[in-house]
């Protein structure tokens, strides 16, 4: 039986004249890997950012397991949530950004179980715990007292996913996680995501790896100019896509590829 994580209806979002999404709807189920590409500009970044509520949606809604985030229903209408309850609700979801957003002034490990400690009241030495095993499972275990800037991309972005994980979300979001790398470096990134994956984790991933996608993903979603124009398995949408746009998007990757 399939479960519902994610369900986002009819998404609206305007920045000014620009309409950015335009009814955006989609659903993640427990345990899947849904990948997200599309040009420049299309509106992936801010479709992920609404989600975790970086942004406020103009219209339609997001829903966390059944939950709309940000609202609650009373008398008929929609009000909002406190900022307080917002933010409990949104300890479910952790996003991880292509440009890994480490605090440069703390350690490794400081940098993983900061929300835990600070956000969430967890006792130091348990956090630290966590920390140690989570770094571990991105093989960074002998690195967590060093400080970012010492870590290589690859590195940091490892970091960046351990740090997530620490929230034991029930859906981590990616938001083209390689894109920073040097060419290198992309597939230690990856290697851990797969890992996540093949572990069952929810996942969400905006991303111009096609191989990873084919492989990783059990959904591909494509946006263009703010609409999901095409969604399937990923090795159908990639061999017989049925958007012209797809074609063309799909035609430039593998020329850049
Ligand atoms: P993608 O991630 O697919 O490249 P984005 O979601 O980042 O696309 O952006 C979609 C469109 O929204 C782009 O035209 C971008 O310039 C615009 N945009 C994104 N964020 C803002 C913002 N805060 N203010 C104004 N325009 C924005
Ligand atoms: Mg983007």
């Amino acid at each position: 039986m399939t479960q519902s994580v994610i369900r986002a209806v009819d998404v609206c979002k305007s920045f000014g004249d620009l309409e950015v999404l335009r009814k955006v709807s989609f659903e993640l189920n427990l345990g899947e890997v849904l990948c997200l590409i599309g040009p420049s500009g299309s509106g992936k970044s801010t479709l992920l950012r609404s989600i975790i509520e970086l942004e406020t949606i103009d219209s339609g809604g997001v829903y966390l397991e059944g939950e709309l985030l940000g609202y609650r229903a009373q008398g008929g209408k929609l009000h909002r949530l406190s900022p307080s309850r917002a933010a409990k609700q949104r300890q479910h979801l952790a996003m991880v950004f292509q440009s890994f957003n480490l605090f440069p002034h703390m350690t490794v490990l400081d940098n993983v179980i900061i929300g835990l400690t600070v956000g969430r009241g967890v006792a130091p030495e348990v956090a630290k715990k966590r920390g140690l095993a989570l770094l571990d499972r991105v093989g960074l275990a002998a690195k967590s007292g060093a400080y970012p800037r010492t870590l290589s991309g690859g590195q940091q972005q490892r970091v960046a996913i351990a740090r997530a994980m620490a929230q034991d979300p029930r859906v981590i979001l990616f938001d083209e996680p390689t894109s920073a790398l040097d060419p290198e470096l992309v597939g230690e990134v990856l290697e851990v995501i797969r890992d996540l994956a093949s572990d069952g984790m929810t996942m969400m991933v905006v991303t111009h790896e096609m191989q990873f996608a084919h492989d990783v993903g059990d959904r591909l979603i494509v946006m263009d100019q703010g609409s999901i124009i095409e969604e399937g398995a990923p090795r159908e949408v990639m061999a017989n896509p049925v958007h012209e746009r797809t074609k063309r998007f799909l035609g430039m990757m593998q020329i850049a590829g």
